[in-house]
């Protein structure tokens, strides 16, 4: 009973701070779509309906495959059944509630669809507005209830990393290392993977992308593993670059470089700070040592129901990173041919500090 009443009140906190982004901008009525948002406000997680919160209301409209979900997974919300055809379910809502301005996620609601239910707000006078990252900007900063759902992701994904590591030897192909590890992950409790996990041996790693193939693991070169766990909805995000048996001169020295950014940005970090600023800590790093061309990637981003949210550590961020934010701290450096070193950890942002999430070990040389 405890769990269920910690769950509803930072949804009703959600929709709280919905409703006043909604009169900062006066809009009447806001749509929402898009699914993790949807969930994020309502607690719902089927794969279609739409959100209408006005002032006093939240309705939630679904067709006939989720009533009984939305009424179980959303008791906060009016369900209202519907057809999941915009353009004939809204007409009577829009009857119903009226206003003068509603507000829709321009970013998540296709040309098409907008087309097709513009007819219906002209009818009825009212103003229809494409608004951007609303409800993404609510989501930047974690509550600790979804704080405490990223640590339980990152657990997993640290236990199936320290078990991978018993278990690798040279020979193995990138695919079955990677089946290992996801295997290990589900049976601890991850409901899916953040991502195809991306595991890439020697040159492979330049990829920054690369999907675990046939390539058979070798001692010496460097093997970039990116992995996550996702639980009740929240994802895990974590890169180590490991070496079976002992590494060479190039690769420490890389290793070094990288390890260093990162503890640079990890020890640097506050809440308050731009995403540009936050990035620049480790990327100094890296272009001191004459690295900078072969860090090609922003430093990281946020993560909580989505693997990519914002706000970013990232060269073109400017927002300013909110207490509370959960973000990856992920400097990597990249030489064709050779490959590459990438560490990744989440990290709790904090007015005076960070919070470390990612447990998993940073030593690189696995005995063969
Ligand atoms: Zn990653
Ligand atoms: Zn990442």
């Amino acid at each position: 009973m405890a769990a269920t009443g910690t769950r509803r009140f930072p949804l009703k906190q959600r929709v709280e701070r919905l409703r006043q982004k909604m009169q900062e901008k006066g809009l009447d009525v806001f749509l929402v779509m898009q699914p993790e948002n949807r969930r994020y406000l309502t607690g719902f997680t089927g794969s279609a309906g739409t959100v209408v919160i006005t002032a006093e209301q939240a309705l939630l409209l679904v067709d006939f495959r989720y009533t009984e979900q939305a009424t179980r997974q959303a008791p906060d919300c009016e369900m209202v059944r519907v057809k999941n055809r915009l353009e004939e379910d809204l007409p009577p809502i829009i009857e119903r509630l009226g206003g003068k301005r509603w507000g829709f996620e321009s970013q998540h609601v296709t040309v098409a669809q907008h087309e097709r239910i513009r007819p219906a707000f002209e009818q009825a006078g009212i103003a229809l507005e494409g608004v951007e990252k609303v409800v993404e900007g609510l989501r930047a900063a974690k509550d600790p209830e979804e704080i405490a759902r990223v640590r339980e992701a990152v657990r997993i994904t640290d236990l199936a990393f320290a078990r991978f590591l018993e278990w690798v030897r040279p020979g193995v192909s990138e695919q079955e290392a990677a089946w290992e590890i996801e295997k290990t992950m589900r049976e601890n409790g991850a409901e899916a993977l953040s991502f195809p996990m991306i595991l890439a041996a020697g040159p492979n790693g330049v990829e920054n992308h690369h999907r675990a193939g046939d390539r058979l693991l070798q001692p010496g070169e460097p093997i970039i593993i990116d992995m996550g766990a996702v639980c009740q909805g929240y994802q895990a995000d974590m890169t180590r670059t490991i070496c079976l048996g002992p590494a060479d001169e190039r690769f420490w020295e890389i290793y070094r470089i990288v390890r260093t950014a990162q503890e640079t940005a990890e020890a640097g970090l506050r809440a308050g700070m731009r995403g540009v600023d936050g990035d620049r800590l480790a990327r100094q790093v890296i272009a001191d040592a004459g690295y900078g061309e072969q860090f090609g990637h922003g430093l990281g981003h946020s993560v909580g129901l989505s693997t990519h949210e914002m706000p970013m550590l990232s060269p073109l961020c400017e927002d300013p990173l909110p207490a509370g934010m959960t973000v990856t701290v992920e400097p990597g450096i990249y030489l064709p041919g050779w490959g590459g070193v990438r560490i990744e950890d989440v990290v709790v942002v904090r007015e005076n500090g960070t919070e470390v999430l990612t447990q998993s070990t940073k030593e690189p040389i696995v005995p063969i």
